[in-house]
């Protein structure tokens, strides 16, 4: 075996973590530090410096969406991109919970920014009409070229985290609903901490897409 080189520092961890959506921009020492970078948000902004995300040549990418269905709320997403007119985002998320943002009446400067704070105990059968009523005509309206999905699976009945009461099965019906808008989608995996719940219910969100 080579010995290694001692005069080179070794890496001792990584940095990156699948929790994209809350890096914090308060100032310190208040920040929370619960994710470093924004990859939603990094993926968007990227997205639209690039000639197209269709194989159809010079096609564009004009506006993203985002979609982030974590438990909770994606404050870091959406401090990166509240000022965008390029790029919507949409977040439900249980409130009150942390981390205390995405009141319904923060609507981001452009119009641009939809929250939809959802109570504990919320299951399926209040999750579905937002979807019908709000969350596809927001995003219909501003037809994105591509829509990123922060996946994230706390929300399930047995998620210690939190307390929202969907089952796996129920991201397939999500899923279902953002292929109405464009099957141009990338989904990026943020919480889930039942880890039987995260298994199927990342199935289930793939299930539609095949
Ligand atoms: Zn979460």
């Amino acid at each position: 075996m080579a010995r290694r080189d001692r005069s080179r520092p070794r890496i001792q961890r990584t940095c990156l973590c699948p929790l994209a959506t809350h890096p914090d921009i308060t100032p310190f020492p208040k920040r929370a530090w619960v994710c470093i970078f924004s990859n939603a948000a990094i993926a968007a902004h990227y997205a639209l410096r690039q000639p197209g995300v269709d194989t159809v040549p010079g096609a564009r990418c004009d506006r993203v969406g985002i979609l982030d269905w974590d438990v909770h709320h994606g404050n870091g997403t959406q401090a990166c991109v509240e000022e965008n007119p390029q790029i919507r985002f949409c977040s439900l998320h249980q409130s009150p919970h942390y981390p205390g943002t995405g009141k319904a009446e923060e609507r981001g400067k452009f119009e641009n920014v939809l929250n939809l704070p959802m109570r504990a105990g919320s299951s399926i059968a209040d999750y579905d009409p937002l979807f019908q009523e709000k969350i596809i005509p927001f995003f219909e309206e501003f037809q994105p070229d591509l829509l990123i999905v922060s996946a994230g699976y706390d929300a399930t009945t047995g998620d210690p985290l939190a307390q929202i009461n969907l089952q796996p099965e129920d991201f397939g019906r999500f899923t279902r609903h953002c292929l109405k808008l464009t099957r141009r989608i990338v989904f990026g995996l943020e919480g889930g901490y039942e880890y039987d719940d995260l298994a199927r219910s990342i199935c289930a969100t793939i299930e539609p897409c095949l």
